[in-house]
């Protein structure tokens, strides 16, 4: 497969053209928002009401899926007879720091201490609302057995904190892992957390398949034109968690968030021309919204926007899951 996302000189990049936001165009944003807007915003709606997850414990059978949401990009899946972990947080906020930065608006679903044993963690990128410092120090130490896969360059980052089991991939490439095929996918994002650390390592999504199970993670990821693509190699898939929050001020957001409107695109491609799998249509899984304030958007807009432009498409209102926080829903 083509290299075309690895950065002469070291790092990676887009491969679709666009760039991420620079410093100066996220300033400019801030400006703005304090100092040209008008302050009576609408308030955001209440927190989301949590649900009780019905997981299965320790294990689901093998030719089972469930998907319970712990918020934002967390989701524990249990495919294949194994628990998977996504992106996972549990803290208070998406930050470096305690006291600062974007904070949960709805506590994580799944309390820490209810999780199943944990076989495989799979991180899409760096950024604090995917990967946060605390949360891998307390899988390590509760779940030391559990394997982590990573996009290149990011392996240091959990063996520093103490995780044995550790695996980056790049783009396209596959490992095994017991009963699962687990590939790492093209997004459209960038990565830092820090100064001077832009794009030295990858971003990426995950597909998961299990001999009767197939889901695809997106990661974090702008619309671009590798989706069909993906469920060429890896799919088809049961179903597909795409991201629909992050997306305001488009001018700013377009290349590192998709809108609603082009999750369910994404959804499209990724379905176009392929075959229900043994007999059930696919479902798309709406993530990465109603958790942390990254953007200007409304906390609630989100699944409002994903469902208008599910049923202007003709499909089945029963294949969108929006999950309340801590739903378990499975195929
Ligand atoms: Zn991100
Ligand atoms: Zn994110």
């Amino acid at each position: 497969m083509s290299k075309a996302h690895h950065r002469p000189g070291g790092g990676f990049r887009n491969p679709w053209g666009g760039d991420s936001p620079r410093f100066s165009s996220v300033l400019k944003w801030k400006l703005l928002d304090r100092f040209t807007r008008p302050p009576a915003r609408e308030p955001d709606h209440g927190p989301l009401a949590i649900a009780q997850p019905t997981f299965a414990s320790p294990r689901a059978p093998v030719d089972r899926l469930t998907l319970t949401w712990v918020g934002h990009a967390t989701f524990l899946i249990q495919v294949g007879g194994l628990n998977v972990l996504t992106d996972p947080i549990w803290s208070a906020r998406a930050s470096p720091v305690r006291f600062a930065g974007p904070r949960r608006r709805v506590p994580a679903a799944v309390p820490f201490d209810a999780l199943p044993p944990i076989d495989v963690v799979l991180l899409s990128h760096n950024h604090y609302d995917h990967l946060d410092d605390c949360t891998v120090r307390r899988l390590v130490a509760r779940h030391p057995a559990a394997r982590w896969l990573t996009p290149l360059g990011l392996g240091a980052f959990v063996r520093m904190r103490g995780a044995r089991e550790v695996l980056e991939l790049d783009w396209w490439e596959e490992t095994r892992h017991d009963t699962l095929a687990v590939g790492c996918t093209p997004a459209r994002h960038f990565s830092s957390r820090s100064l001077g650390d832009r794009n030295r390592t990858l971003w990426c999504g995950w597909s998961v398949a299990a001999p009767a199970r197939q889901v695809f993670f997106a990661g974090d990821t702008a619309y671009h034109p590798e989706f069909a693509a993906i469920a060429d190699r890896f799919g088809p898939f049961h179903t597909a968690l795409l991201p629909i929050g992050a997306y305001e001020p488009g001018w700013l957001m377009r290349s590192v968030h998709q809108s609603p409107e082009e999750a369910v695109q994404a959804f499209n491609d990724l379905e176009q021309g392929r075959p229900p799998v043994a007999g059930r249509p696919a479902v798309m899984v709406a993530m990465h919204w109603g958790t942390f304030k990254l953007t200007d958007e409304l906390l609630d807009e989100p699944p409002a926007r994903a469902r208008a432009a599910w049923l202007a498409r003709g499909l089945d209102a029963e294949r969108l899951w929006i999950l309340s926080p801590g739903e378990t829903r499975g195929l």
